[in-house]
This record gives structure tokens, C-alpha cells and sequence, in this order.
């Protein structure tokens, strides 16, 4: 059992105000495997001071030019990557996520992000004169946009860190950090990276806690912008705050993506891009492609080949490195996802596979993976994110009819099409209204912006997007 005793604030390990604390459950068993202090809102106020002392001019901070943080971004890259023995599984323990998996999205993956931006940031300048048209000549800076209120889900805890760091200290920010607590054991692995890579005191703080201390930080007098990832229910309340304060806020938040299968797709070479696409996680993905629309031709051997594809899924314990699927994160997590998958069958949808929990395994919050055929597009099966291995496949006729289904959602954040034929995917990809796609693949790139249209939120991560979403330009006009 882990406990920690403090938060990481100012550049170090300081004493929590209250005695209030966060017990972490592992998924896979439902035992406590760690404890940690819960931030009150005094130590909001804290964490928030420090992070405006390093955003003062004059500090340290604002004095470290774009190469010197370039550098500190590679740093942080190599200390991420050092811990990923120690991280990875903390995150399969902690939410389930394959322990293979881990090491891919949750260690390699943020530390692509940071080296990423170091790269950028050598290649960015953040300053320059326009010849003006009314006889003075104008500078145009991108300065930081100040102190960010960062708040991370419990589905891809670092990865999600590393989208809202990355570009924040690229760009010269601070940040405070509120990590979920169902994923904040290991927020102190990365405090430790944090610490060995050099970061100035202040620039990265952490403040764990639950629903009210992420009200406490959206809404707190110090805080000048807001990135959230999330559940679009939360983001649409933080949005409304950030809105009435005039405060920036970019928002990732839920989706409900289509696979279009193609009449040429092949099944058979496309299985691992399909699940990938499809299952990552355990479902638990916000642009996973749960919804499989295949043409009418293929439509039964389409719901076998996902049948298949899950029932060959190996289920079981996260920190075994052949596992594909393992548990869901939470409790709660579990018992929404059998929510929707009665509610599923009482709408009429035709159960293939799974459905329940696994027989074999008596402890944790598991799922076996599920499909459905003959589902209703516009039911709750095909209309509400899941966030759990629960697939709808759905039959179409003709690509119209396709795209129009792929589109027929609240959500707009991702999508794919999985063909032979590049000139018939290029014609999908611009149909679809989502923010990202993928043909006959589906991974996010660290150089491309990512983000939703519709309910699946506002702005972009990652990219030189995911930077200028850190500053703000400034006009200097001279008389010369
Ligand atoms: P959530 O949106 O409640 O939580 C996400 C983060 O926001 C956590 O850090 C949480 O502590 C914080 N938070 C919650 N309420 C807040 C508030 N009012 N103000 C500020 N911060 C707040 O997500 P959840 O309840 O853990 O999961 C519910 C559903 O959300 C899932 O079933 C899934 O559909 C969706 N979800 C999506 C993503 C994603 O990556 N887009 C991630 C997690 C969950």
C-alpha cells in the first residue's frame, strides 16, 4: 500500500492544510493499494500563488529563453521515460489499462509529446515587426498566457498531463495540476520527474482532489486560463464558468466515433488497426470507434468478425503483459457501463457477446467485452459514449447512408474508414464532422491538433496549435 504524506507544491513536498485524504482502489481487485493527501482549498490557494510567483516578471521563470526550455522539456522527457517501470504498472493497477498498453500511451507516448514540443519550441519564435499601413511599424508578440488550471481524467492520466505541460512550459506558463483521484498515485512518479528534470519551483504544481477542488481552480482568482479533459457533462459546467469569468478554457471531452467498413475492407489484415480503434483501453477511450458501420453485403460476417475479435480478446489481470482487456477503473465505471448495456436490450438490441462480468473473474470491477447487432441508431446503445468494451455494429446501404449515421451524433471527435481505396477514403474523411480521422488506422500524433467539434469540446491540443493555445499575441505599435 502506497501513502503519501504530502503535495507537491512550490517546487516541493509540502504539508497538506487538512487531514482529508484519497484512497486509491486497484480495478483489478478492489483493494486499496494507496492513499494520498486530498488538496483543500487552501492548498489551491497555495499551489496557485506559487505558480503566479513563477509567472511574476522578473522571476526565474520568465527569464529562461526558448532554448533553455527546450531543454528542460527533453530533461522531463528522459525523467518520464526512466519511471515508466514504476508508472506503468500504477496505471494498470490504478484504472485497468493493460500493462503493455501502458508502457505505449502512458510512457513512451507522453515522452514523444515532451520531446516534441522541446523540437518545436527550437523552431518558434515568438516575436515579429509588420510594416504598418497607417506610417508606424507594429511588434507582434505570443507571450504566455499566465497560470493554467489543468484538470486530467483517470483514462490516460500522463498522456493527458503531458497534452496540457508539454505545450504549457513550451510556451513559458505555469501550471496547476488537478489530477483525478482515482488515478493520483502516480502524480507523484511524475512530480519526481518533475523535480529531477529541473523544473524552477512553482512551474508545475499538483493538487489532488475530486469535483469541488476542480470548481475551486476553474473559478479561482489566480488562474488565467483552463484546459480540462472529460466527460462533455463536466465540460459544459466549466465551460459556463469560464465563460461568465472571460477566461479561456480548452475542452476534451466525450465522442461517440464510427468506423465505416468499406465493401473492400479486409477484415482479417485490419484486425489489429480495428482493435486498436475499437477496444484500446478497455473501451475506456474518448475516440474510441464503438459505433461499426458496415454495408448490408457484409454485415453478418462483419458482427462475427468483431465477435471473434473479442472473444480472442485475452481478459484478465492488467499487470500481465498479455492481457488485452482489463478491468474497468472504477466501480462506478462498471455498474454505468451495465447500465447502458441493459438499457441496450431493453431497446431491443441484439446481444452477440459478453454482456456481463466474466465468470472467471471474481474480484474487480470487469467487463467482458460486448457487441451488439441490430442496433437502433438512434437509441442510447448508439447515441451515448459507453466508456467500456461495448461495440454496436450497424448495418448500412450505400456510403451516403454511411456518413449520414457516422455523423447522426451529439459528438464529433473522431472516426474512421478502412478500405483499399484511397480516393474513397479521402471522399469520407471530408464528410465526417470530427475533429480528427483516421483511415485504415486510428493513433493521435503529437505534431497534429486534436480535439472535438459538437459536444466533444473546444480548441485543440497538441501540434503548434496545442502551443498557441498557451499564449497570447500582444501588439506594440511605434512610431518608426
Ligand atoms: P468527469 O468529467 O467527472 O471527471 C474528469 C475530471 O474532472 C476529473 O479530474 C474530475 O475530478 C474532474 N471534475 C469532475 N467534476 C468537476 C467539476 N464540476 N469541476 C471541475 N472538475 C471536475 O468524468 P468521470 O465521472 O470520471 O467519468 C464520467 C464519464 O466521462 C465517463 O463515463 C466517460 O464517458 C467520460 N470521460 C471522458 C473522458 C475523456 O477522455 N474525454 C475521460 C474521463 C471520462
Amino acid at each position: 500500500m502506497i501513502e503519501q504524506k504530502a503535495l507537491f507544491i512550490d517546487g516541493g513536498f509540502e504539508a497538506p492544510s487538512s487531514a482529508e485524504s484519497i484512497t486509491v482502489i486497484g480495478a483489478a481487485t478492489g483493494d486499496p493499494i494507496g492513499c494520498v493527501p486530498a488538496a483543500a482549498p487552501a492548498d489551491v490557494d497555495r499551489a496557485v500563488a506559487a505558480a503566479r510567483r513563477a509567472m511574476a516578471p522578473g522571476s526565474a521563470w520568465t527569464g529562461w529563453d526558448a532554448q533553455a526550455r527546450a531543454d528542460l522539456l527533453d530533461r522531463l522527457a528522459d525523467e518520464v521515460e526512466a519511471r515508466g517501470g514504476t508508472v506503468a504498472p500504477l496505471v494498470a493497477q490504478q484504472n485497468g489499462m493493460p500493462v503493455t498498453t501502458a508502457m505505449a500511451v502512458e510512457v513512451a507516448l507522453p515522452a514523444a509529446v515532451y520531446r516534441y514540443y522541446a523540437d518545436l519550441l527550437r523552431d518558434t519564435t515568438f516575436s515579429e515587426i509588420r510594416p504598418g499601413i497607417l506610417g508606424g511599424s507594429v511588434r507582434v508578440d505570443r507571450v504566455p498566457v499566465g497560470v493554467i488550471g489543468a484538470i486530467v481524467p483517470w483514462n490516460y492520466p500522463n498522456l493527458l498531463t503531458a497534452f496540457k505541460v508539454a505545450p504549457a512550459i513550451a510556451a513559458g506558463c505555469s501550471v496547476v495540476i488537478k489530477p483525478s483521484p482515482e488515478t493520483v498515485l502516480d502524480t507523484y512518479e511524475f512530480a519526481e520527474a518533475v523535480l529531477a528534470a529541473g523544473v524552477p519551483a512553482g512551474v508545475l504544481n499538483i493538487v489532488p482532489g475530486g469535483a469541488e477542488i476542480g470548481e475551486y481552480l476553474v473559478g479561482h482568482p489566480g488562474i488565467d486560463k483552463v484546459t480540462f479533459t472529460g466527460s462533455t457533462a463536466v465540460g459544459r459546467r466549466i465551460g459556463a464558468r469560464c465563460g461568465e469569468l472571460l477566461r479561456p478554457v480548452t475542452l476534451e471531452l466525450g465522442g461517440k466515433s464510427a468506423a465505416i467498413l468499406l465493401e473492400d475492407v479486409d477484415l482479417a489484415a485490419s484486425a489489429e488497426g480495428l482493435f486498436q480503434a475499437t477496444l484500446i483501453n478497455n473501451g475506456q477511450t474518448c475516440v474510441a470507434n464503438t459505433r461499426i458501420l458496415a454495408p448490408r453485403s457484409r454485415y453478418d460476417e462483419t458482427v462475427e468478425f468483431f465477435a471473434e475479435l473479442s472473444r480472442g480478446a485475452a481478459i484478465g489481470d492488467p499487470l500481465d503483459p498479455t492481457t488485452l482487456i482489463g478491468p474497468l477503473a472504477t466501480a462506478r465505471q462498471r455498474d454505468r457501463v451495465e447500465g447502458h448495456i441493459a438499457r441496450g436490450l431493453a431497446d431491443g438490441a441484439r446481444l452477440v457477446v459478453g454482456g456481463g462480468r466474466p465468470a472467471s473473474l471474481e474480484r474487480g470491477w470487469f467487463i467482458e467485452p460486448t457487441v451488439f447487432a441490430d442496433v437502433d441508431p438512434a437509441s442510447a446503445l448508439a447515441q451515448e459514449e459507453i466508456f467500456g468494451p461495448v461495440l454496436s455494429v450497424m448495418p448500412y446501404d450505400g456510403v451516403d447512408e454511411a456518413i449520414a449515421l457516422a455523423n447522426d451524433s451529439a459528438y464529433g471527435l473522431a472516426g474512421t474508414v478502412w478500405t483499399s481505396d484511397p480516393t474513397a477514403a479521402e471522399a469520407i474523411s471530408s464528410a465526417i464532422d470530427s475533429g480528427t480521422f483516421g483511415i485504415n488506422y486510428f493513433m493521435l500524433d503529437p505534431v497534429a491538433p486534436f480535439g472535438g467539434t459538437k459536444a466533444s469540446g473546444l480548441g485543440r491540443e497538441l501540434g503548434p496549435e496545442g502551443l498557441e493555445a498557451c499564449l497570447r499575441p500582444r501588439s506594440t505599435y511605434s512610431a518608426v
